[in-house]
């Protein structure tokens, strides 16, 4: 499920050895189109992937599951041969990649193609999935939920536009990305409402460390939604930001400034606009290569009437990745059997409580190609021929999402579950959130879907009594050393008793 990075990578690769769908709800949704700065690994002649891997374990403060980081930096300069492979065309500095700085990075570690780099990657590899005899694209498919039998997942149930589809297979992929469209603000596609994460809750398996949700810093403050986000590469190029009064307060901040991890930025900026002053990027001293460099920025800031080498851009925070997910081991298996996780919407521990920037697009890469080895290893264990227990879905097609209730979710979580948060904000939303749950019908696929995964983000924001990576809590501001190896589980109770929250020591 999924046709964004990880799901067509994993397609590709698993087509080797099997007959391969990809269903999707369109061909050009999901994240990994909009990803801008780029895919980071230990390519350059100075760094090493132990050096990738010590910044990602710094930046994910605490939590990362080492041998995770490890399996991603050490396979991190293969999973970029593999991608120029099969197409895409990275920058080049005559005959060396060319590497760009991003916040947390200590040396410029991540390639790009300008400044549209999830597009190249996608064009490269829809082409390639798409001209493939074993690997069949069903667009326009909205997946409603995991198909089980007896305990293992069998396929999955969707509507399309004649009606439910049951599809049946011997491994079934999640990768249908995270879940930002459940905040007012975020930079995240439509389709990314977190459907994988609610069907996966829905049958039973474990998700862990939903309460790390990374809010990127500068989005393009203005009404269209979602929010245009201006690449943390501008602030790698020397972009600066300023409050209203023209003060660049991110020097009193952090050691490094302008590029410090993102969870630091994203909270220094909100506190900025909680005391009333605007919050801008002065990209002013990039000057006339701005254009050149950042076109994909450049286009959007001029159609918003501004010019980055003359005005200051105004900026805000926004939803922009969810560090947990679908607990998977090393092979992105989850706890089911025959289902996988994959990208976004897998918890494998890299991320831990904050994200380093441009990691996502290189684990969907890494941990695609471990899951299609995994996967394909099932297919000696073929599957029996009853009907999953699992009922069709309540709609007969796709339909659109009511606005009146994903505007309310969305609501609610940006006031109780965003930057900032508090035991009191953190109960009142999840009060919300039940109220407006006896209302949503359950025609409401995607809002449901949504409410699901704001419950589990609340709950878990909720059991986490201190401050760490993406996670804020004002009640409680401190890094605590006794939360340093506790990540919050939830799996939903199988005899239909309350969900349980527990904790799981690492
Ligand atoms: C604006 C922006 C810029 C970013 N820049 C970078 C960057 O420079 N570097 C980096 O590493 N990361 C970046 N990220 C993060 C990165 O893009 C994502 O984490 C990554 O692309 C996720 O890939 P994915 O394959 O897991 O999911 P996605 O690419 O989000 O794809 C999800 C897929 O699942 C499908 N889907 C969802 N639900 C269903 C359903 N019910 N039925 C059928 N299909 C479904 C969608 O249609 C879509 O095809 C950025 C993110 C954003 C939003």
């Amino acid at each position: 499920m999924g046709s964004g990075i990880s799901g067509l990578i994993t397609a590709l690769l698993l087509s080797r050895g099997s007959e391969v769908a990809v269903l999707t709800k369109s061909l050009e949704s999901g994240n990994s189109y909009r990803a801008q700065g780029g895919i980071a690994a230990a390519v350059g002649k100075s760094d090493h992937p132990k050096q990738h891997g010590e910044d990602t374990l710094r930046a994910g403060g605490g939590l990362c599951d080492p041998d995770a980081v490890e399996t991603l930096v050490t396979n991190g300069p293969a999973a970029i041969e593999l991608l120029h492979q099969w197409g895409t065309h990275f920058d080049r500095d005559g005959s060396n990649w060319s590497l760009c700085r991003e916040g947390a990075h200590r040396l410029p570690r991540v390639l790009h193609a300008g400044d549209a780099t999830g597009a190249a990657i996608m064009s490269a590899l829809l082409k390639r999935a798409g001209e493939h005899p074993r690997i069949r694209i069903y667009s326009g498919v909205t997946v409603t939920d995991l198909a089980m039998t007896g305990g293992e997942c069998t396929g999955v149930w969707a509507v399309d536009e004649t009606g439910p589809v049951l599809f049946r297979a011997a491994a079934v992929v999640l990768a249908t990305g995270g879940c930002g469209q459940v905040y007012r603000y975020t930079t995240n596609d439509p389709a990314v409402t977190g459907d994988g994460l609610a069907m996966a809750y829905r049958a039973g398996a474990v998700l862990t460390d939903m309460e790390f949700v990374q809010f990127h810093p500068t989005a393009l403050k203005g009404d269209q939604l979602p929010l245009f986000l201006i690449s943390e590469a501008v602030r790698g190029e020397g972009a600066v930001l300023v409050n209203e009064q023209g003060h660049a307060f991110m020097k009193q901040v952090h050691p490094w400034g302008d590029l410090a991890p993102r969870d630091v930025v994203a909270q220094a900026i909100f506190r900025q606009m909680e005391a009333g002053r605007n919050v801008f990027l002065d990209a002013r001293k990039i000057g006339t290569s701005f254009e050149k460099r950042f076109p994909t920025i450049w286009g959007r800031c001029r159609e918003n009437g501004l010019n980055p080498t003359t005005d200051l851009l105004p900026v805000t925070p926004a939803a922009h990745f969810v560090m947990g997910g679908i607990r998977t081991d090393s092979w992105g298996q989850t706890t089911i059997p025959r289902l996988f996780a994959v990208g976004e919407a897998a918890c494998t521990g890299v991320h831990g409580a904050n994200r380093l920037a441009s990691n996502s697009l290189l684990e969907g890469v890494v941990y695609g190609r471990r899951v299609s080895e995994k996967a394909l290893s099932l297919l000696s264990a073929p599957l029996g021929t009853e009907m999953p227990d699992t009922p069709p879905p309540c709609i007969c097609r796709t339909r659109p999402t009511s606005s009146r209730w994903k505007t309310e979710i969305q609501r609610i979580m940006w006031e109780t579950g965003g930057i900032i948060r508090s035991e009191r904000g953190l109960t009142s939303g999840l009060h919300q959130l039940a109220q407006l749950e006896k209302k949503v019908p359950a025609e409401e696929v995607e809002c449901r879907n949504m409410i699901t995964v704001a419950q589990l983000i609340l709950r878990a924001a909720k059991w986490r009594q201190e401050s760490r990576g993406g996670h804020y809590r004002e009640d409680y501001p401190n890094t605590e050393r006794v939360w340093a190896k506790k990540h919050s589980r939830q799996q939903r109770g199988t005899m239909g008793e309350p969900d349980a929250l527990a904790t799981v020591c690492s």
